[in-house]
């Protein structure tokens, strides 16, 4: 009987230790993919697509363009697969809109999940911007939103890496860069109305607008971002966010975007409040309005790389808890 105890506990142990969970919870190897997260990569990328020749990337123009084809070689090239049933692209016909523009497209790439696949993760972030002016100046758009863009597309490459290694997400991760968010999140909406996946089963969205700068509430205190949103539809994605910020970055969370009754109203002002309205847990993450914000001087001289690095791999290490915790994100405050 004593011997048939001792067994079954060490059956019972060797089981534990060989769950999947174990290994991919190792705080050694979420550390180890979140270096990926790394300041000279992002700075090399947010350079290529805040340069004069993406043109401002404005909707429908040939800068939007060239910045979707970017973005498609990036995934390609990493082998990491397309989005939309085998393509990158989502492409939004010009007549769906009454704002006029040739047609347009979202760039979709996705990392699919090992154990839970048809529970779906999203983390996005806008790639178009103002174009260029009547005077033929052009507006950059680094902080706004090539921070976003390139952090999104670095954490693609650590998932994969991850995934390469056996460390794949148990959840799948979708890669979404939004096209339209300037126009009045368009590509957002559209992508909400047309979903590539179905909505009831998207656990989350993250999104990233804006991550690059120190506001003025912030200057002797720069080490912080906004988090907007992401205690509205579900407590559990709150303390997660919390909890990563604890083991991990040890960024101040700035919560003062988020009251209901702030006249900025950010929470409605970018493509997460697409996924919000359809009861999705969103958190928003922002480093604030500045004095380049929406003019041709926001450029990528001006990033702080450092600070930024940080507030991406704090949307890393999120997406990695919950892409692999046991249980689903709950939702306990829906509308
Ligand atoms: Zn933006």
């Amino acid at each position: 009987m004593k011997k048939i105890s001792l067994l079954l506990l060490v059956v019972f142990c060797f089981l534990q230790c060989k769950t999947p969970k174990d290994k991919t919870y190792d705080s050694f190897t979420v550390e180890k993919y979140a270096e990926i997260i790394e300041k000279n990569s992002l700075k090399e990328k947010l350079f290529t697509i805040a340069a004069d020749s993406f043109e401002g990337r404005e909707t429908g123009e040939l800068g939007q363009k060239k910045a979707a084809a970017y973005l498609k070689d990036f995934y390609e090239k990493h082998h990491i697969s397309p989005g939309n049933n085998g393509k990158y692209y989502q492409e939004i016909p010009s007549a769906y809109f009454d704002y006029k523009f040739k047609d347009t497209e979202n760039v979709i790439a996705m990392i699919e999940g090992h154990e839970f696949p048809e529970e779906i993760i999203t983390v996005s972030a806008h790639y178009d911007h103002l174009g260029i002016d009547d005077n033929g100046e052009i507006y950059n758009g680094a902080d706004d939103d090539g921070s976003g863009t390139v952090a999104v597309m670095q954490m693609a490459k650590a998932f994969k890496e991850a995934s390469e290694n056996g460390h794949g997400p148990r959840r799948t991760i979708v890669f979404m860069h939004f096209t339209g968010e300037e126009k009045g999140l368009l590509g957002s909406r559209y992508y909400t109305e047309n979903p590539i996946f179905p909505l009831a089963k998207t656990v989350t969205n993250l999104n990233i607008d804006m991550i690059g700068r120190i506001d003025d509430f912030h200057q002797t205190d720069q080490h912080y971002i906004y988090l907007i949103g992401s205690d509205r539809l579900s407590s559990e994605l709150d303390s997660v966010i919390n909890q990563q910020n604890r083991a991990h970055t040890q960024l101040k969370l700035d919560y003062k975007y988020n009251d209901e009754d702030d006249p900025q109203r950010l929470y409605y002002r970018s493509d997460h409040y697409n996924f919000a309205k359809h009861n999705i847990p969103v958190a928003f993450f922002f480093s604030g309005l500045h004095e380049d914000y929406h003019k041709i001087s926001d450029t990528a001289d001006k990033i702080e790389y450092d600070l930024m690095t940080e507030r991406a791999k704090l949307v890393f290490y999120s997406l990695w808890e919950i892409a692999n915790s046991d249980k689903k994100l709950k939702v306990d405050k829906a509308s």
